[in-house]
């Protein structure tokens, strides 16, 4: 079967298209997470986690157990939704950065 479209109908379609598309651009900037702020390094919690802000930056002999492909990206505390970590609930953390408490992303 067939089906035809007139020119009306494109052109139509495409009016309301085209008027839909500010329109969601609107939902969605009303419905994102506000963004959280950044994790402090100096922050009392994350020097006991030995949190840095880059990765190849971290200590090896005070965190011997530290890999320099690990990083806040490949762990499973990442949230990757707001760039935020379970461990600092409520501050985002860098993607390239790592912490003692790393733990493998499965799949990552
Ligand atoms: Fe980064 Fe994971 Fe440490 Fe959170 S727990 S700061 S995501 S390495």
């Amino acid at each position: 079967m067939k089906e035809t479209f007139s020119r009306r109908t494109l052109v139509s379609g495409a009016f309301y298209a085209a008027a839909l598309i500010p329109a969601l651009g609107v939902i969605g900037s009303a419905t994102a997470a506000p963004a959280l702020p950044q994790l402090d390094p100096n922050d009392a919690m994350a020097k006991n986690f030995a949190y840095a802000t880059d990765t190849t930056k971290v200590d090896a002999a005070a965190n011997p157990g530290h890999k320099p492909d690990q990083t806040c990206v490949t762990c499973s505390q990442y949230i990757a939704a707001t760039g935020g970590c379970n461990i600092f609930p409520g501050k985002s953390v860098q993607k390239n950065g790592w912490c003692k408490a790393w733990v493998k992303k499965p799949g990552t």
